[in-house]
């Protein structure tokens, strides 16, 4: 695919669309939250990928344990100007000893899984002229693309 211009929202609904059954069957809950509907200009098929890799290990994530309200939110604001958007879920923090290393490619704490995911998503996002990081809220985790 070229590169086009796409809104925030749009490429948020797409991955939220993408995912919906998956994510209706394990009562995961979705809250898109559009503060600022930027607009940027790239592969927005891609950033649709990423999104839905974030999403799908948030719902890996879930499977784990049980947690009473299974939530992620999904926002997309300026933070200081800059276009961001924030994929938040309630799954539980990950551990302070592996997070430095979440991106590095093969890295996996599940049993049959290939550690390439947030790898791509990563070199993905790069290539797309942005930034990706994560840390960890109270009860889980937060991904923040920064465009
Ligand atoms: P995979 O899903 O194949 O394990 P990823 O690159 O997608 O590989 O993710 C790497 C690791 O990061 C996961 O194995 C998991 O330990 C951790 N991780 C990623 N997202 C989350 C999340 N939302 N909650 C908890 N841990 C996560
Ligand atoms: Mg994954």
């Amino acid at each position: 695919t070229s590169k086009k211009e796409f809104s925030a929202q749009e490429v948020i609904y797409r991955a939220q669309k993408l995912l919906s059954a998956s994510l209706e069957k394990y009562a995961i809950q979705v809250c898109t939250d559009i503060q600022n509907n930027f607009i940027r200009y790239g592969h927005s098929n891609e950033i649709v990928q990423v999104l839905i890799n974030i999403m799908n290990n948030a719902k890996e994530a879930f499977l784990t344990h049980e947690i009473k309200e299974r939530k992620i939110e999904i926002t997309a604001f300026l933070q200081n100007g800059v276009p961001v958007i924030t994929l938040q879920n309630n799954a539980g923090c990950i551990d302070e000893t592996v997070i430095d290393k979440i991106f590095d490619p093969y890295f996996t704490t599940k049993e049959s899984s290939s550690g390439l995911g947030l790898y791509m998503s990563k070199m993905i996002i790069e290539k797309n002229s942005a930034t990706i990081r994560v840390e960890n809220s109270n009860d889980g985790v937060i991904f923040t693309i920064i465009f």
